[in-house]
């Protein structure tokens, strides 16, 4: 494995999935004079962050170590988990949006380990075997949570998270962006731009609200 991937602009599996954000004018207009396009603006623009001394944003990110938020302190809230989705971390949202945030930026990158989950398995299970597990419980603590985890694509589980946490919380803005690991440029998926642009953005669709009980994976 290279020790840096490829930038996502070369990597054929995002390249056609992802915009890049070139100038201010490329942030989606419903961000403009938000934090979320202060975010943005620190990553690809390299504008410092001047905090305001309150919580202004919630960035939901992956656990992945080649990669931070360039926030200050006094800025954001953070909640880092393994891909970046916020399953079972629900609670501590609700917390930061009951604290006045109600900007969230959601946070996926190339290269996400949690692709990679059953080539990992072995390592994973050995290591709760040297903790002193016996075999037969590492397997099943292993698989039991695998396939929580896991995620096929890092596009596409950041779609399904976008969509779910909308349900949850219908009144704050969100923001789906993908870093780039080469660069710690911010990316839009090209599946928000064509939904921003479809009648299903401003619909409010009152059975949704019935399902999302059924969303909450606690
Ligand atoms: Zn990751």
């Amino acid at each position: 494995m290279p020790e840096h991937p490829l930038g996502v602009t070369q990597n054929p599996r995002f390249n056609l999935r992802l915009s890049k954000m070139e100038t201010p004018a490329d942030i989606p207009e419903r961000w403009h004079n938000t934090p979320i396009a202060a975010l943005i603006g620190a990553h690809n623009f390299d504008i410092p962050i001047q905090p305001a001394g309150n919580p202004e944003l919630l960035i939901a990110a992956c656990i992945e170590f080649r990669f931070s938020p360039r926030v200050p302190s006094m800025y954001a809230y953070v909640i880092r988990r393994a891909s970046g989705r916020l399953l079972g971390s629900e609670f501590p949202m609700l917390y930061t949006l009951s604290r006045g945030v109600k900007h969230v930026v959601m946070i996926a990158h190339d290269d996400c380990g949690m692709t990679k989950v059953s080539e990992q398995k072995p390592a994973m299970i050995q290591t709760l075997i040297d903790q002193g597990w016996n075999k037969d419980r590492a397997e099943d603590f292993v698989a039991m949570h695998a396939g929580k985890y896991a995620i096929e694509d890092e596009v596409d589980a950041l779609k399904s998270e976008f969509f779910r946490l909308r349900t949850l919380f219908k009144k704050i803005e969100i923001a789906p962006l993908f870093v780039s690991l080469s660069s710690h440029k911010l990316y839009l998926p090209n599946w928000y731009l064509e939904f921003l642009a479809s009648p299903a953005m401003e619909s409010s669709d009152e059975s949704a609200q019935v399902a999302a009980e059924d969303l909450l994976m606690m």
